[in-house]
């Protein structure tokens, strides 16, 4: 399974194209800008409490048979949080001195 490469941050809703290097996953791939990661959420996930990680950039050359961000291309379909601001600011605040390690 490839990652989707989701179009947007799902906290500010700005674009993460698939070779922008702001972008930030969690292990289900929530995906985040680098500036609501570090100034919003404190590298806690809103969904899933995990921490994030930068997205890799999926290569524009097709160096191998039908791999290429042209061959696999991104998912169209935005995301956005289910949950309301003042929740996710208690759910950071409960986890973030947790390394993710011990989460
Ligand atoms: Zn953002
Ligand atoms: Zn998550």
């Amino acid at each position: 399974m490839a990652l989707a490469l989701r179009p947007n941050c799902e906290y500010c809703d700005c674009d993460l194209p698939p070779d922008d290097q702001r972008a930030r996953i969690c292990s289900y791939e929530c995906t985040f800008c680098a500036d609501c990661v570090e100034r919003h959420l404190r590298n806690v996930c809103p969904n899933c409490g995990g921490g994030f990680t930068p997205r890799p950039i999926r290569p524009r050359t097709e160096w191998r048979p039908g791999l290429s961000v042209a061959k696999r291309p991104p998912s169209d379909k935005r995301v956005h949080l289910s949950y309301s601001l003042q929740d996710i600011q208690a759910h950071s605040e409960r986890i973030a001195a947790i390394p993710p390690a011990q989460r």
